[in-house]
């Protein structure tokens, strides 16, 4: 078996241990004589699956009591509509846009009511976070939407903003349990789980008790949080394999790396590895500003586009796959989420270096 590092931003590695385990059990789940691919989600055998997938994932995030979890299909992208068709009781919202992901949640949400674009790093070309100390929200919003980490500048939040009793909602998929996090200070947090979870094809939702419940009547009983969180996540039929993984990957985080805060530090090590050689080289450029740099995806320029494209081909001839910037921005972009391990990151300074030498 070669497998190669693989550094993209979504779908994305999945830790080997879990795809062992996943392989091991694929043909027969415990002593059920089927493949989780089969077995009918209102099995007791798949009951068990998704409850200790929800079980785990608030030991996990430790997710208060007056959360709940759904699964929901549709991506997080989905979500762009849910959020506004559940939480936008007073007709209007405010947004920040960091990026692409969070200008299409305003996009999609001023469909269903008004939307106040409170802040916007769109004119520094989305390389920082704006001081969110200095936002002013808008009296009557129902919620405030950000992307805690964009996945396609580099950047995240370094601090959350302030909102008083006003919902805060984020968008956290290409940084979940990459390090703990206070739930308590959400509203709402939702994710789709191709980037640090489990396989495409699902997004969790963790939203506060007291906002279900509110949705519009026109709400499409599939992306109304209190549809398909009163019914468990099984209104109709899940995601059952991806719900599985998630479960595995849980399990992994929990016995084998031993939790978030140990996750963390793994993962502040990877970036600090990468940001530590960008800040020493002439060569390559990271364009995301100091304090506002993603630890989970790392953007990085060469010289010239054509320098970028002989880089990108040489390392995929080394094992080091999936370094192309997203199609809207160019240069390169490495994303480090948790299954991508040290010895990935070490391999890929190795190579920059080495291309630096060549090429500077
Ligand atoms: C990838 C991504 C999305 C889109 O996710 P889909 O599941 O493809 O809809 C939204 N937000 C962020 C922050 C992302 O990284």
């Amino acid at each position: 078996m070669a497998r190669v590092f693989n550094f993209s931003a979504g779908p994305s590695m999945l830790p080997l241990p879990v795809l062992q385990k996943a392989q091991a059990e694929l043909c027969e789940y415990g002593s059920s004589g089927q493949s989780v691919l089969e077995m009918s989600h209102r099995s007791s055998w798949f009951e068990e699956i998704i409850a200790n997938t929800e079980a785990s994932m608030r030991r996990v995030l430790n997710v208060p009591d007056n959360y709940k979890i759904g699964f929901f299909q549709g991506g997080a992208s989905a979500q762009f509509a849910a959020v506004p068709l559940n939480l936008m009781g007073t007709g209007q919202a405010d947004y920040i846009v960091t990026g692409q992901f969070s200008g299409k949640a305003a996009k999609e949400a001023a469909k269903y009511g008004k939307v106040n674009i409170i802040a916007s790093t769109k004119e520094q070309n989305f390389t920082c976070i704006p001081d969110v100390d200095a936002l002013t929200f808008t009296p009557g919003a129902s919620y405030v939407h950000i992307c805690q980490n964009n996945t396609i500048y580099g950047t995240r939040y370094a601090k959350l903003p302030n909102t008083g009793d006003v919902p805060l909602v984020a968008d956290m998929s290409s940084c979940i349990l990459s390090e703990p996090v206070d739930v308590s200070k959400y509203g709402l947090i939702y994710f789709g789980v191709q980037k640090n979870v489990a396989p495409a094809g699902m997004a969790v939702v963790i939203v506060r008790e007291d906002l279900l419940g509110h949705a519009r009547p026109d709400t499409p009983a599939m992306l109304d949080y209190a549809t398909i969180i009163g019914a468990n996540s099984m209104y109709n039929t899940p995601p059952c394999f991806c719900i599985y993984m998630t479960g595995l990957v849980l399990n992994w985080l929990e016995n084998d790396v031993g939790g978030l805060a140990a996750m963390q530090r793994r993962n502040e090590e990877k970036a600090a590895l990468l940001y530590d050689y960008l800040d020493g080289s002439h060569f390559f450029h990271s364009p995301a500003q100091k304090e506002f740099r993603s630890m989970m995806n790392v953007t990085f320029t060469s010289p010239t586009p054509e320098l970028d494209k002989a880089f990108c081909a040489e390392a995929a001839k080394n094992g080091l796959v999936n370094l192309k910037g997203h199609r809207s921005v160019g240069g390169m972009r490495a994303s480090i989420y948790n299954a991508m391990s040290k010895e990935g990151v070490q391999a890929l300074v190795e190579f920059m270096k080495a291309f630096e030498a060549q090429h500077a």
